[in-house]
């Protein structure tokens, strides 16, 4: 019988697991023609979310987890779960059932039928969010789709049945930065988008505060783009040309004019908005020159501290 992992990163889900595994429980029944395995990646949680894996481990053979020795992220939980698959097809889910499990019967039929090589979710809705939170998002995929050749889709969730051969494919990519939907989007194969409407956590809250949030789509266009830096270049050559223009416009005035003495607002005017400008192109070249830094540090990506 072909095998499917179910991938679940928790941190600080004492209260979601029961509901989860109730609801996988449901699932797995409706698709007898697989096997089913839960693979709990608990990413350093602080509650007794470990315990309670531990608990269902040993009641129920078909649960496995990972513990990571301290808070690493969800994009390290991911990859340390899509490393230890051990199945023909892995599925990537939220254990808060926001990613409603129940699609899972209908992405494995369209798996069988051969075409497509995974089946990724979209929420059309974002219902239950904070409008502000929304307003950004849109904006952020709007940004990193103009700038990236990763195909990044909006509303897009981390939720996805995929081939084995596509696990392989993104286990390959060992980069320290991951940016999930960056990397899904990147390898390609063909993947089929269910859409669904917004789903609010089950219970407890996000684990994503809104400076998280910001600071993790900067990290996905800085992983997936090189155009902040084209930017950077071309604001150079600008300021190149205009200020050639200036001074010649300088020199003939003195030389026709003189006039040598006036002009002290507008050269303040000029040396803050330079610096400005060359403050924040250091800065950009910085975040990329940082992130290489980090990546040639060649650091794991997450230690386990205990597993069965
Ligand atoms: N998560 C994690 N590590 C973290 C933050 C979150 O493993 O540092 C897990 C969390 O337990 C949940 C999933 O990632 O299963 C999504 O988190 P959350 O529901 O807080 O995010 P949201 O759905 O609000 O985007
Ligand atoms: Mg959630």
């Amino acid at each position: 019988m072909e095998v499917c992992t179910c991938i679940v990163p928790c941190f600080n889900e004492e209260e979601a697991i029961p509901y989860y595994y109730e609801e996988m429980q449901k699932v797995m029944q409706k698709v007898p023609e697989l096997d089913f395995e839960l693979l709990f990646v608990d990413d350093g949680s602080c509650d007794g979310t470990l315990k309670i894996l531990k608990e269902l481990a040993q009641k129920d053979s078909g649960v496995r987890y990972i513990s990571f020795s301290r808070n690493f992220g969800k994009e390290a939980a991911l990859y340390a779960g899509l490393q230890n698959a051990g199945g023909d097809y892995a599925v990537t889910m939220d254990v808060d059932l926001q990613d409603p499990p129940s699609l899972i019967p209908e992405m494995y039929k369209v798996i069988q039928q051969g075409e497509y090589d995974s089946v990724a979710t979209r929420r059309v809705t974002r219902k239950g969010e904070p409008k502000i939170r929304s307003f950004f998002a849109r904006k952020f995929y709007q940004i990193i789709n103009k700038m990236s050749d990763a195909d990044i889709v909006d509303g897009a969730r981390d939720f996805r049945f995929m081939k084995r051969s596509m696990v392989d494919a993104i286990l390959s990519m060992k980069e320290y930065n991951r940016f999930s939907k960056g990397i899904f989007g990147w390898v390609g194969f063909k993947t089929k988008w269910l859409e669904y409407e917004n789903v609010e956590r089950v219970v407890g809250e996000t684990k994503w505060s809104f400076w998280k949030l910001f600071r993790y789509a900067l990290e996905g266009i800085i992983a997936f783009s090189t155009t902040p830096l084209s930017i950077v270049s071309v604001i150079g050559m600008v300021i190149c040309f205009l200020s050639f223009i200036l001074l010649l416009v300088i020199i003939i005035r003195a030389l026709l004019v003189g006039d040598p003495v006036a002009g002290w607002p507008s050269l303040v005017c000029i040396i803050t908005s330079l610096g400005g400008v060359q403050l924040l192109c250091t800065g950009i070249v910085g975040l990329y020159l940082s992130k290489a830094y980090l990546e040639t540090k060649n650091r794991p990506i997450y230690i386990v501290k205990e597993k069965n």
